[in-house]
């Protein structure tokens, strides 16, 4: 039986420098080890992206593990060297040791110890989740829809876990949008202010107003959802002329009790009111780099759970905090959730993880694995 040692692998991937959208040889790592285990193997470039679908077995039910080999830029304030993987006192150094080289290759690890499935098991690792995540997972899925092919269930290895690997399993996300607004009054002498229409007080008023609107209590999976602005403009540096328009910018982190339709009304209709008053036109536009998603707990979320518990001796907590993930695409295909390594230094300078918890994490996915297959949650 071949073994693969996940610290290894987690160190051979770290070494290829692959800062988003840059691959500089990660996938082909990956790809010859899984050739090796063997998968049947489809490189997917699209655009300057470069993507890896691998699967073993052609019959359901289909376990799918997502995730990506690019890694955020390094940043400034390293003491150790970002791409030399190297292990000190017991902790894996490194870009992408924490977000999330070393969860791909703890799952790489635990598949010579499963053997045939009954079933398929198959990996969809991008180069393009920390980038623009246009070319990466939205694309692979379209492919793989073309050619028929179903995946049953989907573990994410993003680092959810916060204290120690396990603790926590991602079941949804927040959405997330950002706004733009923009008041345009009438730009006029500062000693003839009737004469103008000056939006400044207008925007402050819509700024009052939405920052201090609650969207939502909450519900028993999600937090509130948050208002937050970014920035409020005007940008003039004279002293004597009121200016014309007045811009301000905003993001919502959104639970399942909102759309990105049902925002964008809700900041309309409140500017509409504000500005109509006011006797001043106004734009919105708006962005949406994700919708909330919570795959309901029912019995893959427990086969998870159950599973976790069986190995680190505690049952995860089910969370949909943090930012968005690959996970947000995957979502419209199967059921989904996030269970990976503990992520406290992931985008940070000197990033990092214990070795132990690479460890602890094969053993999680060979377990959830073997559970999988023996009592499918379909
Ligand atoms: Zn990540």
């Amino acid at each position: 039986m071949i073994t693969i040692d996940a610290l290894a692998l987690a160190q051979a991937l770290i070494r290829r420098p692959s800062v988003t959208p840059k691959d500089a040889g990660a996938l082909d790592v990956l790809e010859a080890v899984l050739k090796e285990l063997g998968f049947t193997t489809h490189r997917l470039p699209f655009g300057d992206v470069d993507n890896l679908y691998a699967r073993l077995g052609d019959t359901a039910p289909h376990f799918c593990f997502a995730g990506h080999t690019d890694v955020v830029p390094v940043g400034d304030g390293w003491q150790q060297d970002p791409f030399a993987a190297e292990v000190k006192d017991g902790i894996l150094y490194g870009r992408g040791a924490a977000d999330m080289t070393s969860a791909i290759a703890a799952f790489v690890a635990a598949l010579p110890g499963i053997g045939k499935p009954k079933g398929s098991i198959s990996l969809l690792i991008t180069g393009d989740e920390e980038g623009a995540a246009v070319n990466g997972t939205v694309k692979v899925l379209e492919w793989l829809k073309a050619r028929g092919e179903k995946i049953d269930h989907c573990v994410v290895g993003e680092p959810t876990s916060v204290a120690r690997t396990g603790d926590t399993l991602k079941i949804g996300r927040r959405g997330s949008i950002n706004f733009k607004i923009t008041v345009t009054g009438v730009q006029g002498h500062v000693g003839y202010p009737l004469k103008a229409k000056n939006p400044i007080p207008v925007l402050a008023e819509v700024v009052t107003q939405l920052a201090s609107h609650k969207l939502d209590k909450g519900t028993e999976h999600f937090d509130p959802s948050t208002l937050a602005f970014t920035t409020m403009d005007v940008g003039n540096d004279t002293t004597n002329v009121i200016p014309g328009q007045a811009r301000a910018a905003f993001n919502i982190r959104f639970n399942d009790k909102h759309t990105p339709e049902s925002l964008t009304n809700w900041v309309s209709d409140r500017m509409t009111q504000i500005a109509n008053q006011a006797g001043c036109e106004f734009t919105v536009t708006s962005q949406t780099s994700g919708v909330a998603f919570l795959t309901a707990p029912g019995k893959f979320t427990q086969l998870i759970s159950d599973t976790v518990a069986k190995v680190i001796g505690e049952s995860p907590f089910f969370s949909t905090s943090g930012g968005t993930s690959d996970a947000r695409f995957i979502k419209d295909f199967c059921p989904v959730v996030e269970l990976g390594l503990t992520g406290g230094t992931m985008h940070k300078a000197d990033e990092c993880v214990p070795v132990a918890e690479i460890t602890a994490l094969t053993g999680i996915y060979a377990a959830l694995l073997k559970a999988y297959f023996a009592k499918p949650p379909i």
